[in-house]
């Protein structure tokens, strides 16, 4: 048999992380693809050397040649490796990318897209030579010879296809519970509701899409796969961002941590840029409620174009808004948006005739609201809701990770600096680490060759016990209580009134948000519900009970103060926060010019006392005001807000009758809205006006309950090194 060949390769690449980002999906457990420009035929048998660009060496494994690409003249050249034995670090390295990489798990080189098909029997391509006979390529003369190639530069991405024609409103209307990490959807059958399975069986589809190598769009377990490989083309989170103008100082703090970019979309509305193609993030849920949409169909053999669609009690109305907006673009007609906490109340109650006041405790993966709701039968109303949109399982992870960094520092002496794949790779070990401890006592944390130093890797390999994340975790648990307790005092009521606490998200498994509960409560927490799949659960029981008419009422809170911005900056509220709805308040508005002929306000969300300390909605203009001595024009602004939570504005002149045009435009930029707001000493004022006019329905975010605590409005992103991780991930 022929000696190997021996193919040394000098990566341009500094750390095992950068390669694993850029060339990862070129690289499974069981071999390796590789470009060149001398092909060897499949079966002759190589010693590869992989190498850092600082010469570390990154893999080194007795190998053969599996198949050659390119080599009949079509596509590129290149060569699929089967490793046979690597070296021992080798093996270590291999097994950890294939915990991290999904599509490394394969015992077979990949074969990426585009490079053609995978060609055993190859006509033409260079005679086997011993290595003996062969100068060792070395790394610099084997440049130019193999090809590493990172994620193609730009992919052309394929163009979001509206639908031509409005959701048809006949068949079934299921529930979909869109959320941040996950997406759930369910359906009511024989007067039971059930989750439907995701293509791959599974009960919840991941709220990712991603751009692959092919210039297509994939949507949930497969975009997920890509998360590490590529995330600059892979977007998670968009429950984050959608309905947020760009501009926005939340978009803005937190739109670097994400690894794709965020840009403006048409509309000044936080947007992704994706290969060539911005795609806004209406479009971006809209895909993912799209597989939604296909796997209900595919379960359920037959069309549907209805939903009711779950959003977290503190959405504001633009966010609300901009869900509706990419149900309708997923071609689905969306019957109602419904608050997750009031969901997740009627899985719980459906069907029981129950008289129970009871509280939602909602932890998931980035945020965290408590509800109080008072069940009547088939009355659900929230009367009291508060939360902390930066408080979720990611702070957990987060503890985690530091005390997993302080271990490798007391160990090694060395401060861990690995850039965001590593990052990914140690907060993954850690979460796993984390759920495993909500079932056992010990779990061990090990990522294998988590660094290189002098040339060797080092693994970070740490246990963890349940006390020790006890006391690491205590501290968020109990502001998780505390703000219970604030949702309680709201209402003047004590932990006593409870009957029953209902545990919703991934979180909530923890024992000791049992524990903690339990011990707050003075009672256990409910067990007949599930915390993954309740809120979706409850979005199909609405769902049926729109067809069915059986009577359901939910009676819902404005979760944020509504109010329009005055000269100043000041803000000035027109419905508060926690109003029961629906409701409608006015607003009287006087000229300060003669002959003035428009007014113009700015319409804002939240309980800041500064207008521009608040979630801005848009501009209110109201034009062809009648002629008249500047403060003779009064116009009434009204502001209705439906039960749904849809924002309805209509203007009427007081004195003339006559109609008064309104238009709510969300284009200016905070730092315009300055400027109108700076201005508007000048502005109320003018002509008459008249007749009421309404405004397109923008919807306003009904939010729960009256009350509470933390106000549900978006607190700003925590700064430092553990804010940097959740802006990164989070919730
Ligand atoms: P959700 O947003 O509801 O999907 O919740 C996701 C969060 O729940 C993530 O932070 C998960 O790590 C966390 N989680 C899921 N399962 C468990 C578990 N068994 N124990 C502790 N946390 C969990």
């Amino acid at each position: 048999m022929a000696d190997p060949i021996g193919l040394s390769v000098k990566l341009p690449f500094g750390s095992p992380e950068e390669f694993l980002q850029k060339y990862g999906v070129n690289l499974t457990r069981g071999g390796i693809y590789l470009r060149a420009k001398s092909l060897k035929a499949p079966g002759t048998k190589i010693v590869l050397d992989l190498r850092l660009s600082n010469g570390d060496r990154l893999l080194h494994a007795q190998a053969e040649v599996a198949w050659v690409t390119g080599a009949s003249g079509t596509g590129v050249t290149g060569m699929g490796i089967k490793f046979l034995q690597p070296d021992e670090a080798s093996q270590r390295f291999l097994d950890s990318v294939a915990a991290t990489l999904p599509h490394a798990k394969s015992d077979e080189p990949p074969l990426p897209a585009n490079v053609g098909p995978a060609e055993k029997n190859p006509a033409a391509v260079a005679p086997v030579v011993p290595a003996s006979q062969v100068e060792k390529p070395l790394p610099s003369q084997e440049k130019g010879r193999v090809v590493v190639q990172s994620a193609a530069p730009t992919i052309a991405a394929p163009a979001f296809e509206a639908p031509t024609e409005p959701p048809k409103r006949d068949g079934p209307i299921i529930g979909i519970d869109l959320g941040t990490t996950n997406s759930c959807a369910a359906f009511v059958k024989g007067g039971k509701p059930q989750v439907l399975k995701s293509r791959e069986g599974y009960h919840t589809v991941p709220s990712i899409l991603a751009l692959n190598a092919r210039g297509k769009l994939v949507v949930g377990h497969p975009a997920k796969g890509q998360l590490l490989t590529n995330p600059r083309l892979t977007v998670y989170g968009a429950k984050r961002l959608v309905g947020r103008a760009f501009e926005s100082p939340v978009v803005q703090e937190i739109k670097d941590r994400f690894a794709y970019e965020i840009c403006p979309g048409p509309e000044g509305d936080a947007a992704v840029r994706l290969g060539d193609r911005v795609y806004t993030l209406q479009q971006i849920s809209a895909l993912i409620l799209r597989e939604v949409r296909e796997l209900a169909q595919l379960q359920l053999a037959t069309p549907v174009s209805r939903a009711v669609i779950t959003v977290p009690a503190y959405y504001n109305d633009n966010q609300r808004q901009a869900v509706r907006e990419a149900g309708r673009l997923a071609g689905l007609h969306v019957e109602r948006i419904v608050n997750e906490p009031t969901a997740a109340a009627l899985a719980f109650g459906y069907g029981r005739k129950l008289s129970k006041r009871i509280l939602i405790y909602d932890l998931g993966g980035g945020t965290f609201d408590a509800s109080v709701l008072e069940l009547n039968d088939t009355i659900y109303e929230v009367v009291s809701t508060g939360g902390d949109t930066f408080l979720g399982g990611l702070d957990f992870d987060n503890a985690i990770v530091a005390y997993l960094f302080e271990q490798f520092t007391a160990k090694t002496g060395l401060k861990f600096q690995g850039d965001r794949v590593a990052m990914q790779r140690v907060l993954d070990a850690a979460e796993r680490a984390k759920c495993a401890l909500s079932e056992r006592t010990e779990a061990r944390v090990h990522v294998p060759f988590l660094t290189m130093v002098d040339g060797k890797p080092l693994d970070l390999d740490v246990t963890l016990t349940r006390t020790a994340l006890y006391d690491l975790t205590r501290e968020l648990v109990a502001r998780t209580i505390k703000v219970c307790g604030e949702v309680l005092a709201a209402r003047n009521l004590k932990a006593s009134d409870i009957d029953e606490v209902i545990l919703v998200g991934g979180q909530s498994r923890f024992p000791l948000v049992h524990e903690q509960i339990e011990a707050f409560f003075g009672k256990k927490p409910a067990h007949n519900v599930h915390p993954d799949e309740a809120v979706a659960l409850g979005a199909a029981l609405l769902a049926n009970s729109l067809s069915n008419a059986d009577g359901i009422v939910l009676i819902d809170v404005l979760p944020m103060t509504i109010g329009v911005g005055l000269p100043g900056g000041r803000f000035k509220p027109v419905i508060p926060r926690n109003t029961t709805l629906p409701t409608k308040r006015s607003h009287v508005h006087h000229t300060t010019r003669d002959d003035q002929p428009e007014l113009e306000l700015t319409v804002f969300q939240g309980e800041g006392n500064g207008a521009l300390d608040n979630e801005y909605l848009g501009t209110v203009k109201l034009t062809g005001l009648p002629k008249g001595p500047k403060g003779s024009v009064h116009v009434e602004l009204s502001f209705e807000v439906t039960s749904e939570c849809l924002l309805n504005l209509t203007a009427r002149e007081e004195t003339t009758g006559r109609e008064v045009k309104v238009t709510l435009t969300t284009k200016d930029t905070p730092a315009t809205v300055r400027q109108k707001l700076g201005d508007a000493a000048a502005a109320p004022g003018a002509p008459p006006a008249p007749a009421s006019t309404k405004v397109s329905a923008a919807k306003l975010a009904p939010v729960p309950g009256p009350a509470a605590a933390a106000p549900p409005a978006e607190a700003k992103p925590k700064k430092g090194f553990l804010g940097w991780l959740k802006g990164l991930f989070g919730g």
